[in-house]
């Protein structure tokens, strides 16, 4: 059965979900389709009261369930019917996402959604996996580290991949015992409350997963300086975690993760498998349109091999599938909004006056809707925006290099370390530039995430302080206690 629909007929979840009600407020930001440009819903900003009532709502929860404290199997089963509810409804809530962002419904349903019921299983593992330590200390002593949730933890996501960042947040935090008051994105409010809605409906003690709606400035602002929310985690841009930062630094102390831009290069050298860079490398750039906080933005290729690459990758280019998100065929996405299709634009244009050579795409693509062309700029220099900027568009720079220090140079980026890709078939190569180079990841001979939640993400430099995925997620969702006994006649 094909999964194209009509996004008119489509049924929103529209209001913040707290406990297991939908509070029907009304909505000030006007929501417009990336595919079409038309108007569809608005999306409701919660104010401070709101903000509260959901906090209020998930410390209640907490002290009802006993939820951090419940057999940690319990926990694990709970999270894995909602894994499971969550593969049941994948067309629906595919649907729901489709229509408001830029993830076309096919790879919803193959990729994202299943990657997060997938993961939400993973992280329901380690509830009764991990725990805390007995450590050597001298005769006289028992030593623990005990670990414990947070309680009540703010979780803050992007528009790009809603479910999917909406999953990286609720899996380990729920699964090491907290509760969450999530707020998606204004641009991509919806698909996050219908997934709660699914986890009450898989037996989740309503008020554990609270979503409440709205802008950062609002609403972002009200959760992540609430004396009561213990912990933020964060995914979106490096200037909005700056002002995070910064409102926790005003409002009080708080352990926060922060998952946040990137511009990742992905450096070619003469001895690589060209097919299989030139996939890479395109798929690293034109995934959800380069709306992908990993993007792999920059290629670095060796002059001896730029030219046959940058074949191979302009035909992959050309070949995209353009097309409104809710056809199941599309493959190639839109820009999320008019606003940002601009900014890419701008960008570019610069980058050509000042001397960038565009050897495919350069322009918004004709029709309805936000799409902008796959776009190749070559003869780029170190200094333009499209090299120190972060687009979040389908944007490629390419650079040449003739000697590995070169490669090295291009590659580290003042600002952002978050991933890199790397093609050669040297080893010692590979292993003096993976200790060189400053990202958080490390894609060699490929480019992008596989399906081992095991490694966990998350950038150096401005790209951002702590890990998404991986055992180090669970970790960040839980703190440690140490203890100290005296025992009478232990020596
Ligand atoms: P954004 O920073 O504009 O918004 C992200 C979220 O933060 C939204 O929910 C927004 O409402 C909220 N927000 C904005 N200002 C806030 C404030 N002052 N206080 C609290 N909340 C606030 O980012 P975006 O445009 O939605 O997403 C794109 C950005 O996200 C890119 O920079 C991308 O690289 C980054 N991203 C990073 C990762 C990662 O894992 N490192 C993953 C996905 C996206």
């Amino acid at each position: 059965m094909s999964l194209s629909f009509d996004p008119d007929q489509i049924s929103l979840p529209i209001g913040h979900f707290i406990g297991d009600r939908l509070l029907e407020t009304s909505g000030l930001l006007a929501l417009h389709r990336p595919s079409d440009g038309s108007f569809y819903a608005e999306c409701p900003v919660a104010p401070e009261e709101i903000v509260d009532e959901a906090v209020q709502t998930a410390r209640k929860a907490l002290k009802t369930s006993n939820w951090g404290g419940v057999r940690p199997r319990e926990r694990a089963n709970v999270l894995k019917r909602w894994a499971d509810l969550i593969e049941r409804e994948a067309d629906t809530l595919a649907k729901i996402e489709a229509v408001s962002s830029t993830r076309p419904v096919g790879q919803l349903v193959a990729g994202d959604i299943a990657i997060t019921a997938e993961q939400i299983r993973f992280f329901a593992e380690f509830a009764d996996k991990e725990g805390g330590d007995l450590v050597p200390t001298d005769d006289e002593h028992l030593g623990m580290i005990m670990t414990e949730p947070y309680g009540v933890v703010g979780a803050i996501t992007p528009w790009n991949f809603p479910v999917s960042m909406a999953g990286w947040k609720l899996g380990p935090a729920l699964a090491a015992g907290n509760a969450v008051v999530l707020k998606p994105s204004e641009l991509t409010p919806f698909s996050s409350v219908f997934l709660a809605q699914l986890a009450v409906k898989a037996g989740l003690p309503p008020g554990l997963i609270n979503v409440v709606l709205g802008d950062g400035p609002t609403t972002g602002t009200a959760i992540t300086g609430h004396p009561d929310v213990a912990k933020v985690s964060f995914t979106g841009s490096t200037g909005a975690g700056a002002a995070i930062m910064a409102n926790i630094a005003r409002t009080g102390i708080k352990p926060m993760t922060l998952e946040l831009g990137g511009k990742s290069p992905q450096i070619v050298f003469a001895d690589a498998d060209l097919d299989q860079a030139a996939a890479a490398i395109a798929g690293g750039i034109l995934a959800n349109a380069g709306q992908a906080c990993v993007a792999g933005a920059r290629l670095i290729a060796h002059a001896f091999v730029g030219e046959p690459l940058v074949e191979a990758i302009l035909a992959r280019m050309k070949a995209v599938r353009a097309g409104p998100t809710w056809d199941a065929a599309t493959t190639y996405s839109p820009i999320i909004s008019e606003r940002q299709r601009t900014r890419i634009h701008t960008i570019v244009r610069a980058a050509c006056a000042r001397g960038a050579e565009c050897l495919a795409g350069g322009e918004p693509m004709e029709g309805k809707g936000y799409f902008y062309a796959p776009t190749l700029l070559a003869k780029v220099d170190q200094s333009s925006p499209a090299i120190s900027e972060e687009i979040f568009g389908p944007v490629l720079t390419l650079q040449t290099f003739t000697t590995e220090e070169e490669a090295l140079r291009f590659a580290d980026h003042p600002t952002y370390g978050l991933a890199a890709g790397l093609f050669t078939r040297d080893v010692s190569r590979v292993m003096r530039i993976t200790r060189a180079l400053p990202a958080g990841t490390m894609w060699v001979n490929r480019y992008g995430r596989s399906r081992d939640h095991i490694l966990p993400t998350g950038g150096y430099k401005r790209s951002g302080i702590g890990k998404d995925l991986g055992r180090e997620a669970y970790h960040a969702n839980r703190r440690s206690k140490s203890v100290l006994i005296h025992v009478e006649g232990l020596s």
